[in-house]
């Protein structure tokens, strides 16, 4: 059993209370690499922003969980290193999809946990969510739930519909689990092909696609349900088409690739929503700028040459989306 607190990492409770108040979001990226993790771990630490550290199964498989765990205790030390004085840093299970994965990762130094029964009939979902947070909170772990179905790829959580939350649904389960946030489904989905061009309408000088707006009405009657409790938004990348753009220019293939538009996040952002979840963005940023250096110099084979800019390009977007987009800079001094 290793405590997080051992480790220097906080939970979400304090975090998410604050950026309800003060109406911004905080950033949770996924990583698997160290590239990743030192961008995000810059790009925090030079903003001041709270951050989530986000693994899911699929990045526990591919970075071994020994690993993982210290290297979360090693982006502490970094971001100490890099002159933030008292790093907020939460390591988080994404998309756990059992009470046994959840629990390995409370034992193995996780400060929070995601349990996904939204596939389960309701009444299941809220036995193995609660079953989850009774273990969780004995060490002072915060859980994160969901309700309501979103459409896309995740690693192995996938459906090709989206069920958006039923707000007469949440005080119930709320109360019942004991869960510490809530993640909603009102129109965000997972991947980079978030809608197909049916869905969408086409910008007509542009010729891009643009996406159906997210359903505010249903996260404005969840939050009436639910007043002050911690909202989440999973599959929230924008799918910069400068990345896409840049990607296909260099011999990609990456055809109506289309996100959620930022200024929907952005007043997202500004209610209960106090996570937004970033992960395929980080990686069309990684793969637009590896392709790049691959491109003009095709004679380049040190990794550091490619994955450095890719790294660079990472932290950029991260900064981005701290400051532009969730307001979370200057909120962990
Ligand atoms: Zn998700």
């Amino acid at each position: 059993m290793v405590s997080y607190k051992e480790l220097g990492l906080v939970n979400t409770r304090e975090m998410f209370a604050k950026a309800i108040k003060g109406g911004y979001a905080i950033p949770a990226f996924n990583f698997n690499n160290m590239e990743q993790l030192q961008a995000i771990i810059k790009a925090s630490a030079e903003t001041k922003s709270p951050v989530i550290l986000q693994v899911s199964k699929g990045a526990r498989n591919y970075a071994n969980q020994t690993l993982l765990r210290y290297m979360a205790q090693g982006a502490v030390e970094y971001a100490k290193e890099l002159g933030w004085e008292h790093p907020q840093i939460v390591l988080h299970l994404d998309h756990g999809d059992s009470f046994e994965l959840c629990k390995s990762c409370v034992d193995f130094g996780f400060s929070s946990v995601m349990i996904d029964a939204s596939h389960l009939p309701y009444e299941e979902n809220i036995a193995l969510t609660k079953k989850v947070v009774d273990y969780a909170h004995q060490y002072d772990v915060t859980v994160e739930a969901e309700l309501g179905v979103l459409a896309g790829v995740e690693d192995e959580v996938s459906s090709a519909v989206s069920h958006y939350t039923k707000p007469e649904e949440v005080v119930d389960f709320a109360t019942r689990t004991g869960c510490d946030s809530l993640a909603i489904s009102i129109g965000t989905s997972h991947g980079a092909y978030k809608f197909t061009p049916e869905q969408c309408t086409r910008d007509p000088k542009t010729g891009k696609l643009v996406p159906p707006p997210l359903a505010f009405d249903v996260l404005d009657a969840i939050m009436e349900q639910l007043p002050g409790f911690p909202i989440v938004l999973h599959g929230s990348s924008s799918v910069p088409q400068e990345y896409v753009d840049m990607i296909n220019q260099y011999g990609g293939k990456l055809p109506d690739a289309v996100g959620i538009p930022e200024e929907q996040l952005r007043k997202a952002a500004k209610s209960a929503v106090c996570k937004i979840n970033i992960d395929s963005d980080s990686r069309l940023a990684f793969t637009a700028a590896v392709r790049k250096v691959f491109a003009e110099k095709p004679g380049e084979f040190d990794p550091r040459k490619y994955c450095g800019p890719a790294r660079d390009l990472m932290e950029e977007l991260y900064k981005h989306k701290i400051i532009n987009v969730l307001g979370s800079n200057g909120k962990a001094e």
